[in-house]
Formats: C-alpha cells, sequence, structure tokens
C-alpha cells in the first residue's frame, strides 16, 4: 500500500515538497487543500507536474464514501472503502450544538463484546492517523457549507478500540487540532474505550483534553465479564482509578457509557450499586438501550426499564442521560452496517 498523503501534518508536507525540488508555499497550498477534503487533482493551484509526482509516491483519496444511508432523524450512515479494499463504517450525527462525526480507529476489533457486531469477524487491521482523519474531511467535505465546517464535533465510538491504536490516534487527534487545518479540538472529541488502563493512565499526560468515556455495562467484574471478555484483564476499580487520574491531571469529567440489555445489567439493582459505585466522583452516565444486533442474541432492555433506571441514578444523585437510538432505523450500532455488507459481497 502507497503511503497515504493525510497521514502528514504541515511540517511533513514541508519536507516533502522541499524533498521534490518545489516551492516552499506549495506546502501550504497542498495542506489547505487536503484539509478541506480534495483529492491531489482537485487542488488545482499546484503544477500538474508535482501533482503527478506527488500521486506516484502517495495514495490521497484513502477512504471513499461508497454508500450512505438517511434517517428520518437526519442522522446519516455511510460505508467507506479504504484504498486496500476493507470497508469500515460511520456515522453522521446532527445536535443543536453542532454536528457530530462518530468515526472507526481499526477494521474490526479485537475486544470481543459479546453485544457488539464490530468484534464478529475480530480485528483485521489498525488504521493510519490519515485514514481515521480521512472520515472526517471527507463528510465535512459533504456537510460543510460557505466555508462553514460541517463537522464540528468527533466522536471515536465507530469500530475498532481506539486505545488500541495508540499511537495512530493520537497522531490523528493532534493533526485533526493543528491550526489552519480542520481545527476540532481535543475538547470537542470524545474518546471510548472499553478499558485499556495502562494506555488511559498514557493518554493522561498527551496534553489532549478530549473527553474521556469509558464502556462500563455492568457493576461488578464477574458480571461485566460475561460481555466483556476485556474485564477479565482489567478491573473496575482499576478502571475507576485511571478516570480519577485522568480528571486530576487535565481537568475533564469522564462519562460512562452504560448499554441496557435485558436480563444483564439493567435492573433496579444494578442501577442502585451504579450509584454507590459512582457516588461523589466528576461523571456522568450515558444510558442507552442495547441497539439490537441480529448476529447476536441480546436484546435491549425495555423503554420502561430504561426510564427506571435513569431515574434510580437520578434520584441517586447520578448525572445521567439516556440516549436517543438515533439512526435506529438504518443499523445505528457499531458495526452493523459493515456486517451486513460483508456477508452480502
Ligand atoms: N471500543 C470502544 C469504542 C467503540 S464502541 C469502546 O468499547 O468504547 C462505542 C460504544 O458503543 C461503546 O460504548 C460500545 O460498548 C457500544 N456498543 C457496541 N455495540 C452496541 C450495541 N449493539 N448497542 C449499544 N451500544 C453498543
Amino acid at each position: 500500500m502507497k503511503k497515504i498523503i493525510q497521514d502528514l501534518n504541515l511540517e511533513e508536507l514541508e519536507g516533502v515538497v522541499k524533498e521534490l525540488g518545489e516551492k516552499p508555499f506549495r506546502a501550504k497550498q497542498l495542506y489547505t487543500g487536503i484539509m478541506q477534503g480534495k483529492s491531489l487533482t482537485q487542488i488545482s493551484v499546484l503544477p500538474k507536474a508535482f501533482t503527478a509526482e506527488l500521486l506516484e509516491n502517495y495514495e490521497d483519496t484513502p477512504v471513499q464514501i461508497i454508500k450512505t444511508l438517511v434517517s428520518c432523524d437526519g442522522t446519516e450512515k455511510y460505508l467507506f472503502r479504504l484504498a486496500d479494499g476493507n470497508i469500515i463504517e460511520g456515522v453522521f450525527m446532527q445536535y443543536s450544538y453542532g454536528n457530530t462525526q462518530c468515526v472507526s480507529t481499526q477494521v474490526g476489533c479485537r475486544m470481543g463484546c459479546k453485544f457488539c457486531a464490530s468484534t464478529l469477524g475480530g480485528r483485521v487491521r489498525d488504521l493510519t492517523a490519515g485514514e481515521i482523519l480521512s472520515q472526517v474531511l471527507v463528510v465535512n467535505a459533504l456537510h460543510g457549507k460557505n466555508g462553514k465546517r460541517g463537522i464540528t464535533n468527533v466522536v471515536l465510538m465507530g469500530s475498532g478500540e481506539p486505545l488500541d491504536n495508540y499511537g495512530n490516534v493520537i497522531k490523528f487527534l493532534r493533526n485533526m487540532a493543528a491550526e489552519g487545518g480542520i481545527n476540532i479540538s481535543p475538547r470537542n472529541v470524545s474518546l471510548s474505550t472499553c478499558g485499556l488502563v495502562p494506555e488511559m493512565y498514557k493518554l493522561a499526560e498527551e496534553g489532549l483534553p478530549v473527553n474521556l468515556t469509558v464502556s462500563l455495562h455492568n457493576v461488578t467484574d464477574e458480571e461485566r465479564a460475561r460481555t466483556m471478555p476485556i474485564a477479565n484483564r482489567y478491573k473496575i476499580s482499576e478502571i475507576l482509578k485511571a478516570c480519577s487520574n485522568y480528571f486530576e491531571k487535565t481537568g475533564r469529567r469522564y462519562i460512562f457509557e452504560y448499554s441496557l440489555i435485558e436480563g444483564e445489567n439493567a435492573d433496579a439493582e444494578h442501577a442502585r450499586s451504579l450509584c454507590r459505585l459512582l457516588a461523589g466522583r466528576p461523571c456522568h452516565v450515558n444510558l442507552i438501550r442495547l441497539n439490537d444486533v441480529k448476529e447476536r442474541k441480546l436484546a435491549a432492555a425495555s423503554e420502561l426499564a430504561a426510564q427506571n433506571f435513569l431515574h434510580e441514578l437520578q434520584s441517586g444523585g447520578i448525572s445521567a442521560t439516556l440516549r436517543r437510538r438515533m439512526g435506529a432505523d438504518i443499523g445505528g450500532a457499531c458495526g452493523q452496517l459493515r456486517a451486513g455488507y460483508l456477508q452480502e459481497n
């Protein structure tokens, strides 16, 4: 596979321009065009010979939309094809405060959560920083108007475990935040992890104050391990310590994802245990009813059970919200679209 041009930051592009004997100002033109989601030939200010030379060495369209599904709530789901033919997916969501793009960080995933479609075929490979960024650039170009960005917020909640592809994800975050680029600050980014504790500590030292989100989904290690194999490696108590450290180092409150699964984690007793577990912590709980995945036997808790769970948390003094299942009509949950596509093809 060729090197991906979106992997490079401005400084690195300056190096490439110099190496190819072009004038230094071409680097900025190149960078601006790339950040606008353009392919090299679309950056019309560049000399043709220079473009041709770059194309010999670099992949310039690492992510292409091959299918779009539009939900009645404005959510859009995309199937992206990578340069090597692999398929990933992404979601675009519209909120009152701005537009959010959900990106994938790996092709597949090896964390093995029982409710998640992304993990069905295991991990195929990591995405490079440029492949992650390109998902944002492509969709931003689609939705941006009159020089206004189409995307203001990014969540790393697509396929893959971001902290299992640590180096590329950090590089992606830095490149996405860079001035003169798409300029999305870490404060507008949520990074979701199933709880890789050592990397959570590392992340706290990066000077990248993203919103740390942890997929908790249960209150005891034993029960958590039934749906999340990673629970055999890291205890909830260790995760909570890593969260406290993240708060101390970054000043950012953290978030727990809790997908309500019937018969697994959604009883009033679970809610009360969760209150005790999280009492006094600077955190928020995002509840969501499980998105049904047809390959998985697990079912969503009922709407009533979800409302009761929310009420139990709130009356226990825990900040919590029950999220709408956005795009449920178009297969909103992780990996569903890709899994369907792979089966059909
Ligand atoms: N690997 C990361 C990020 C990707 S998953 C993580 O584990 O956090 C993003 C979120 O969607 C996680 O909270 C994950 O547990 C949740 N999720 C996966 N499949 C789901 C489903 N079918 N219904 C509801 N939430 C799901």
